[in-house]
């Protein structure tokens, strides 16, 4: 016997996953009920009632704050992850540039299990989805932590003109005494270790 799938019922402060409903909305007749809700991540949005009460109920406002986006949002997913790694693990090769260095990531960037804290959705809120497969992570202040406000999406070229200081000045001399020679400089590309990219 096949049992029909229990259906959501919609009423003003139903919490519908991250949804919480607050009110119905005036439609006009013959057209679909529709109610405003309020989504965990602060969104507000109209949504028909038959999305709502289907056997599988959009469950929040569909905003790239939500956990179901670490598959959605899978290189970005990466690229935190990978973050974490480099501040955090000594066993990664570029370990020490970041975490040997003191370089960490801030609380608001990190989950925290205790209290069910969602460090990737906080990221994605703030970074928002890299603009292009050619962005990378990238540190304004090459001697900041990763965290709200400290980052940017960049692409390597980019990245190669935000090295550490030492470097740059390294580069400079290094291109001065290169144009001098009259020889091509190899020194914009970036090597092994010295790039966020995962
Ligand atoms: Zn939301």
């Amino acid at each position: 016997m096949k049992q029909e799938p229990k259906q959501t019922i919609v009423y003003p402060g139903a919490q519908i996953g991250e949804l919480k409903v607050i009110m119905s909305v005036r439609t006009p007749s013959g057209e679909t009920k529709r109610w405003r809700c309020e989504c965990s991540c602060g969104e507000r949005l109209t949504i028909r009632q038959n999305y709502l009460t289907r056997p599988n109920p959009k469950s929040d406002c569909g905003g790239i704050a939500h956990a179901s986006d670490k598959t959605k949002y899978k290189r970005e997913y990466g690229i935190w992850t990978m973050m974490q790694v480099r501040t955090s693990d000594p066993r990664h090769v570029s370990y020490k540039d970041y975490g040997g260095r003191g370089i960490k990531v801030d609380a608001e960037w990190l989950n925290n299990p205790g209290t069910g804290y969602d460090g990737f959705a906080r990221f994605l809120k703030d970074m928002k989805p890299a603009p292009t497969q050619k962005h990378t992570l990238d540190r304004i202040d090459p001697d900041s932590n990763y965290g709200p406000g400290k980052c940017r999406w960049a692409t390597m070229k980019e990245q190669a003109r935000n090295k550490r200081s030492d470097k740059v000045r390294a580069e400079r001399y290094a291109k001065a005494k290169a144009n001098q020679t009259g020889q091509a400089s190899q020194l914009n590309q970036p090597t092994k270790g010295e790039s966020d990219a995962t």
